[in-house]
């Protein structure tokens, strides 16, 4: 026997458990751990993701699959007493796909594998002669095995259903009778050999085989890798494939199907949440495509089954110590639980529930912690609508994810996403979502149905990917061809704009302000958690105060007014992390500044200087105020000094008609003779940073004395300041060295003994200052590395440019999941900022570390830098609250793992 007819890749479902996720998926996964709970789940194996691996990289299906698959479906037949596909007494199953992580809607499922023309009438003799129920169960195999497996154009299925209707003279499928329904499938096995030049596979075996081939190659489907890309799931982890013994919903009143939550997933609150459509099978609710009612009334319909299901979600949940979601259909008056999961939920939702957890003592507060993020908080602080007296809304649907939008009303993917691409803000508009509407739903603000629950695609999709979306809105008429529709007397066009609140579910015509959320108020303080009665607002300051508790991380904010100082403070930033300085050199004092760049003389150039002195101190002593002894880390000034200049096309043009006009231009001239001495071909490697200190004489000066001297002016009203001067662009000890040197000088003799002490560091931002850390350490009190440019330097990418003009290529190939200007790459840049940390710290025991480029407030980010040791993380204010959490987070998973 060879090593791969080993492998084993088929499991029964009593084989398995949820921690099999990586081998079974999750629907797998929660099947077997169901089935072994001793809950009803219909008998079924699964195939393992390295199956569909192993397909995927050799075009074929890999030894041993097969006769592991007649085994197991041998097993099943025997447990079921039925064979696949027999024509007396068939055994029908459904193929499902079922990856690693949750890819709604993304891949294939077939049902009613096993009909044919020989079994189609043992089906009906099981059903009890509904010879209805059974020619439709096989006309819907035809056309989901012809879609899925054969791509057959599915709507050739659909004309042919529309003609059998209109023969019939009816709009509704129900109206066909098994006589149409026959002829139908007469239809459809002539469109199938049409598109295929083959008959319709009679033998069930083959169509089971092939079904699972297509459900493997339907991992690359393109709107699943566009969905993985979006929601950043690894490309080489391949679906699981799950055989499932059919049960059917819609054998009549007494059969049905639903979906339901065992908490509300859009805010947390307890109690059951679901839909019920009886006589339906599951893809009708999941699809939105007939409108459901709430799980409630199932009491009425069925209390048998629905006290059963209390009883199963109740289980669920205290089993799997989360918020669950299942699928379930009744089949003739018996439950079975056709999958779980622990669902995906709101961001609110996710932070009350873990606050309810704990309360009911089924998790810790770590744990609490684990089960939130960044991205969520992030979420939470969006802004709302401001409504302080009710605007009535045009129409109301269901608050499938929460959020307020407010844009233009497109009614096709392809619009919005030209207008995205824009700059617009875009409401997508369609009856109900389907996987073609991924790539407008990625552009919208957000999505508004007229069909569909909060279980339907559009909801599910929307939640995932943190959008705000109005779902089932049904007073609404959508007409896509006529790119409008229509709502109690009003039409609303392409380009009009609309508002939709995806937590109350309302829809107002034109533009709604909005107002801050209550997260947002809450760490501003201005709403208290001891005393308002807002669940979200309590849980959120328990998971804060834990996540602050637990942290090593420092978190401080990027802040260059005392205004942003005083709103990170609130945030809970911890001291500056990067006060930038140019825009002290903006506004009204530009006239000084073209002076200082004008300077003929070295005496020119000291007034400049001198009159620039006394408005940067002043800029200083406001910040320092305002942080009130916490660090300031002040950068000298970094960008090239012509950026402070008016453009070279306008001026010359400037100076061209003024010149024509006999007006007197010696000061334009000067400039622009000035403009054109700067220009450079790559100003962001030109003069700039330290290189610009040491060739303008006096200008660093300038700013080390302000900030010295502004630092005495605060301890001497009785204040403290704690200021770091920090010097940008270093890429030799040596630049370090001049600057620091002078530095030293001028604080000396500012300082005096008046007790304040000021720390030289620098940026590592340049490659080749992270390589030299150990020379460079020996120069600098702390390092804060400036992820920004490191990023810049290190792949060769231009900053300001490549993420709009080349980046989307790059996703799309896969060469990096996520822009490496948004989230560190660990193994490239990750990897400078690893060696600069070591080798400074070993040059300088205790050097101070930290990060100031916009990483410091992307979550996964924070958790390499906790990783790697630095000391605190800058990011902008509206970050720090995200950083705060996502540094408690990191700090306790690495203690998990330490204790693995
Ligand atoms: C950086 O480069 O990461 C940084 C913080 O500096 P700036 O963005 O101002 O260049
Ligand atoms: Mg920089």
């Amino acid at each position: 026997m060879t090593a791969h007819e080993t492998d084993k890749y088929v499991y029964d479902f009593a084989e398995g458990n949820r921690d099999l996720k990586d081998l079974l998926g999750g629907k797998g996964a929660n099947l077997a751990e169901m089935t072994n709970l001793g809950l009803p789940v219909p008998p079924g194996f699964t195939i393992t993701t390295g199956a569909c691996q192993a397909y995927l990289a050799t075009g074929r299906e890999p030894d041993g699959l097969a006769g592991q698959i007649e085994a197991h479906l041998e097993a099943l037949e025997r447990e079921m007493g039925r064979r696949l596909g027999d024509p007396d007494d068939p055994l029908l199953v459904s193929v499902r796909s079922g990856a690693r992580f949750s890819m709604p809607g993304m891949m294939e499922t077939v049902l009613n594998v096993g009909l044919n023309d020989r079994s189609v009438v043992g089906l009906s003799n099981q059903a009890g002669q509904n010879d209805r129920f059974a020619w439709d169960s096989y006309r819907r195999l035809i056309q989901m095995f012809g879609k899925t497996v054969c791509e057959v154009p599915g709507e050739e299925f659909a004309h042919a259903l529309d003609e059998a209707k209109r023969a019939k003279g009816s709009t509704d499928d129900l109206d066909l009778d098994a006589d149409d329904l026959r002829g139908l499938v007469e239809a459809y096995k002539k469109i199938f050999a049409e598109h295929t030049g083959r008959e319709f596979p009679q033998e069930p075996r083959e169509q089971l085989d092939l079904a699972i081939r297509a459900v493997f190659e339907s991992w690359n489907a393109e709107r699943a890798i566009l969905y993985r890309r979006q929601e950043r799931i690894p490309a080489d982890l391949g679906t699981a494939v799950n055989v499932v013994t059919m049960v059917f919903g819609n054998l009549g009143p007494d059969s049905g199907t639903g979906v339901a939550f065992t908490r509300d997933p859009g805010s947390g609150a307890q109690g059951i949440y679901g839909d019920y459509l009886a006589n339906a099978q599951g893809e009708d609710v999941v699809a939105g495509i007939r409108n459901t009612v709430p799980l409630q009334e199932l009491e009425q319909l069925d209390p048998k089954s629905y006290h059963q299901l209390l009883d199963i979600m109740a289980r669920l949940e205290g089993h799997y110590q989360d918020l669950c979601d299942i699928e379930f259909t009744i089949e003739r008056g018996k439950l079975w639980m056709l999958q779980t999961r622990v669902g995906k939920r709101t961001a609110a939702a996710a932070f009350v529930i873990a606050g309810q957890l704990v309360d009911e003592g089924l998790i810790d507060l770590d744990e609490a912690l684990h089960r939130v993020n960044g991205a969520q908080l992030a979420q939470l602080m969006f802004p709302r609508f401001q409504l302080d007296h009710e605007i009535p809304p045009v129409a109301r649907g269901i608050g499938a994810s929460p959020g307020a939008a407010c844009g233009t009303v497109v009614f096709t993917s392809a619009r919005a996403v030209e207008l995205a691409a824009e700059g617009r803000s875009v409401i997508l508009v369609r009856r109900e979502t389907n996987p073609d509407d991924l790539n407008g739903m990625i552009a919208a603000q957000g999505i508004l149905t007229s069909r569909g629950g909060k279980t339907s695609h559009a909801a599910v999709v929307a939640r995932g990917m943190g959008k705000t979306c109005v779902s089932g809105a049904d007073e609404i008429e959508v007409n896509v061809p006529a790119r409008r529709f229509t709502v109690g007397g009003h039409t609303v066009g392409e380009g009009d704009v609309i508002s939709i609140d995806g937590t109350t579910g309302k829809v107002y015509l034109g533009e709604v302000p909005v107002m801050p959320s209550e997260v947002v108020q809450y760490f501003e303080g201005s709403l208290d958690p001891a005393h308002v009665d807002n669940a979200l607002v309590r849980a959120v300051h328990r998971i804060m105060t834990h996540a602050d508790a637990r942290r090593r991380l420092a978190v401080r904010t990027n802040a260059d007014t005392g205004a942003d100082a005083a709103r990170a403070r609130r945030f809970g930033a911890e001291g500056i992390g990067l006060c930038r300085t140019e825009h002290m050199f903006l506004g009204d004092r530009r006239e000084l500044v073209e002076r200082l760049i004008l300077a003929a003389t070295d005496a020119d150039r000291t007034d400049a200087l001198a009159a620039l002195l006394p408005l940067q101190r002043q800029d200083f002593v406001e910040i320092f105020r305002e942080m009130a002894g916490l660090p300031v880390t002040v950068r000298l000034i970094d960008p090239p000094l012509h950026e402070f200049l008016p453009p070279l096309e306008q001026l010359a043009v400037n100076v061209a008609v003024a010149q024509e006009r006999g007006e007197d231009v010696a000061k334009e001239e000067a400039l622009l003779a000035a403009v054109r001495r700067m220009h450079e071909e790559n100003p962001m490697l030109g003069l700039r940073g330290v290189r610009l200190g040491l060739v303008i004489p006096g200008l660093f000066a300038m700013q080390v004395r302000a900030i010295a001297e502004a630092a005495v002016a605060v301890t001497r009203d009785g204040g403290v300041a704690c200021p770091e001067i920090m010097v940008p662009l270093v890429g030799a000890v040596q630049e370090l060295e001049t600057v620091r040197t002078e530095a030293e000088k001028i604080i000396a003799e500012v300082v005096g003994d008046s007790g304040v002490e000021v720390l030289i560091g620098t940026m590592i931002e340049v490659p080749r200052a992270a390589l030299t850390a150990g020379q460079i350490a020996e120069a600098a009190q702390f390092f804060s590395f400036g992820t920004n440019d490191l990023t810049q330097m290190g792949w060769g990418f231009s900053r300001d440019d490549v993420e709009g003009a080349f980046f989307w290529r790059y996703l799309e190939l896969g060469i990096f999941g996520i822009s490496p200007f948004e989230s560190i790459d660990r193994d490239g840049v990750g990897r400078l900022i690893r060696i600069a940390a070591e080798e400074g710290r070993a040059a300088r025991p205790g050097l101070k570390l930290g990060v100031c480029g916009e990483h410091g407030g992307d979550p996964d980010s924070v958790h390499f830098f906790h990783e790697v040791g630095l000391d605190y993380v800058s990011c902008s204010p509206f970050r720090v609250p995200v950083a705060r959490l996502e540094a408690g987070r990191a700090a306790i998973e690495t203690a998990g793992s330490d204790s693995r």
